[in-house]
């Protein structure tokens, strides 16, 4: 658990179990010990060809975990209840949750319906996520706030004001001027009052990677000038009353509460001003950016940790809005978060499995003969050829690694030229790691080639370098004795993991057992992943969405229920992205296989047809040897 810090970033939900798996601690700290569950437990279960019937889901996988979910929630939730019972702070907290973040139809049924009890409501960014939520908020608490944000047309915000006619609180926040004549105009048209919020570009600004959304020169939001304009417009149209929310995002992973503290401030302190010049407001919304501890390292000096816990940030926004209304004689707003990294993060795993590695090839003289490889270089090359030899006799590191480097070169351009056989060439690469590995030079780092995709399941890794813990899931009880990168199933160069928590090129990973076939499976986990990475993976290559199962932890001990289960989409289904007709595919192939298969008989045709049918059918990632269909035809 040390080597992988899982301590640091898994608590308290990630643990490892007394059989060396990772297990998972679904209500936080306060798991029971007999409540927690085995990851292995699960893969095991959900990939046994008997699971549901046949049906024996093929990884990747996602692992769904409604509990930690609801744990997440309760946590925020009671995170501000503290803060403001203990900060004598005179209103209440109710936050929303961005679709955004991972617009999966469970996951936001399940916030809504663990959230109702304290009002927690749901925020959209575009025309389908506002569709989404409201639906989902119609089983939701009525008080629950929809807030509307996003670049908006009059589709957009007629949507917005048929929500308010469905008792649904929703709120449009002007994140352009422009957007306020629509509103308007719309509103009287409609005959539905609207409850609009502005969205403030503050000039507080966080320096990290996240930040460009903040400042004066941020994507969204109004600034002081067109914040004035708005409030005398509304005046003018008789509908001041209307503005009620004041929005702002200073961007994700907010690293330090001093930063928080001071964006907060400034917001309210704009708050205080909209009271003043008349508008009915009553809610301070604090955009999201409270930050995961992905490392494990609680540093506010890096984009992957924050240097708070959930209540410090809690504390610290309370303190900054009650400070600045005090001051002014202003009533506390109830105080909305847009939280989404803090709530969905932690609540899924993302497991694949690891198939083979580059073999570790013992380096060794080539049975060529030294003689007869000397003889066929050049006199440069020669002469670099023996101050390797008298560098390596002496053991001098460094000029050792200058003539590796040189003869390898200069061999090169010979075979080029076509005056060095490839026997030799390979002989002196030979030769070279030899001393290498001699002298403690040779790179003993392996590359595991893993069963996945990572422009599909990690975007935010390849887009951005952002690092997530990637730990295997087992054997966590045996000293890991290789180090190794991940390189994934595209023929893209960019499709690997090189880069890992704690600033390491590599990873500590353990042998495979039996590659090939036979031996026990190797499975790693990537953690924290729950946000983001679902809606932004594509489809490089034509690698799919993983399979899905949902696990709630259930009675009995170390017992889990899989509620849900779903397979990956197949290859006709990212065919079907793609515009392709996998139905018309499969016909044209049938139709040449019956052609080209009537010299060996029908039988043969109907065999090579129910191959290609496999093909479309099934997921486009690996699959085992003992499950390929063409093995099982021949
Ligand atoms: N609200 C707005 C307006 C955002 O742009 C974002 C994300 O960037 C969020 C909320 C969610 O932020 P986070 O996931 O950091 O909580």
């Amino acid at each position: 658990a040390a080597l992988y810090k899982i301590d640091g970033w898994g608590a308290p939900y990630f643990s490892v179990n007394s059989s060396g798996n990772i297990s998972v601690r679904p209500h936080g700290s306060e798991t029971l010990a007999h409540q927690e569950i085995d990851l292995l437990k699960i893969v095991k279960k959900v990939s046994d060809p008997k699971f549901l019937g046949g049906l024996g889901l093929q990884l990747p996988l996602i692992v769904r975990l409604p509990d930690v979910l609801k744990n997440r929630l309760e946590s925020l939730n009671s995170a501000f209840e503290f803060a403001i019972q203990s900060q004598c702070y005179e209103s209440h907290y109710q936050g929303v949750y961005p679709v955004k973040c991972n617009q999966d139809r469970f996951v936001v049924e399940d916030i809504v319906k663990f959230g109702s009890s304290f009002r927690f409501g749901l925020e959209a960014g575009s025309k389908p996520e506002l569709l989404l939520a409201m639906s989902c908020l119609c089983k939701g608490n009525p008080e629950a706030l929809l807030v509307c944000n996003g670049f908006k047309d009059s589709e957009y915000i007629s949507l917005a004001l048929v929500a308010r006619k469905l008792a649904l609180n929703t709120v449009i926040v002007l994140e352009q001027e422009e957007e306020l004549d629509l509103v308007i105009d719309l509103s009287k048209k409609l005959c539905i009052r609207p409850v609009i919020g502005i969205r403030a570009k503050l000039r507080t600004r966080h320096s990290g990677h996240f930040g460009s959304t903040s400042g004066e020169k941020g994507k969204f939001g109004l600034n002081t000038t067109q914040i004035v304009r708005v409030v005398r417009k509304l005046e003018q149209a008789g509908m001041l009353d209307c503005l009620q929310l004041l929005h702002f995002h200073i961007g994700s992973q907010i690293p330090s509460t001093t930063l928080l503290a001071d964006g907060v401030g400034e917001a309210a302190q704009v708050y205080c001003e909209l009271v003043r010049l008349g508008a009915h407001m009553q809610v301070i919304d604090i955009g999201g950016g409270l930050g995961i501890d992905y490392d494990g390292s609680k540093s506010s000096e890096s984009d992957i940790s924050v240097g708070y816990s959930l209540e410090e940030y809690a504390a610290a926004v309370v303190q900054a809005i009650r400070y600045v209304c005090d001051r002014k004689s202003i009533k506390h707003p109830i105080i909305c978060s847009e939280s989404g990294r803090a709530i969905v993060s932690h609540h899924s795993v993302l497991i694949f499995e690891a198939v083979s590695a580059s073999a570790y090839e013992s380096p060794t003289l080539s049975s060529l003969g030294l003689q007869y490889l000397v003889e066929g270089f050049t006199e440069d090359a020669g002469s670099d050829y023996q101050n390797l030899s008298g560098a390596a006799m002496r053991g001098e590191y460094d000029t050792c690694l200058l003539y590796t480097d040189k003869l390898k070169q200069r061999c090169v351009e010979q075979f080029k030229e076509g005056s060095l056989s490839i026997e030799q060439l390979a002989a002196v690469d030979g030769l070279c790691d030899l001393v290498c590995k001699a002298i403690g030079a040779a790179d003993p780092v392996r590359t595991y080639h893993v069963n996945l995709s990572v422009f599909t399941s990690i975007p935010d890794l390849w887009g951005i370098g952002q690092l997530f813990p990637i730990v295997p899931i087992h054997r966590l009880d045996q000293r890991p004795s290789v180090r190794g990168t991940l390189s994934d199933l595209t023929c893209d160069s960019d499709g690997k993991v090189d880069k890992f928590i704690g600033g390491e090129s590599s990873l500590p990973l353990h042998e495979l057992e039996g590659e090939g076939g036979g031996g026990d499976r190797y499975y790693l986990g990537m953690f924290l992943g729950g946000a983001y990475e679902e809606a932004l993976g594509g489809v490089h290559n034509l690698f799919g969405a993983p399979s899905v199962v949902r696990v709630s932890q259930s009675d009995g001990p170390h017992s889990f229920a899989v509620t849900r289960a779903v397979p990956g989409p197949s290859s006709a289904d990212v065919l079907r992205v793609m515009q392709h007709e996998p139905e018309l595919m499969f016909q044209a192939l049938k139709h040449r296989a019956e052609e080209c298969g009537q010299d060996d008989g029908l039988a043969n045709a109907a065999a090579l047809a129910s191959s290609l049918a496999h093909s479309f059918n099934n997921m486009p990632y690996l699959v085992a040897a003992s499950s390929c269909c063409m093995t099982a035809m021949n």
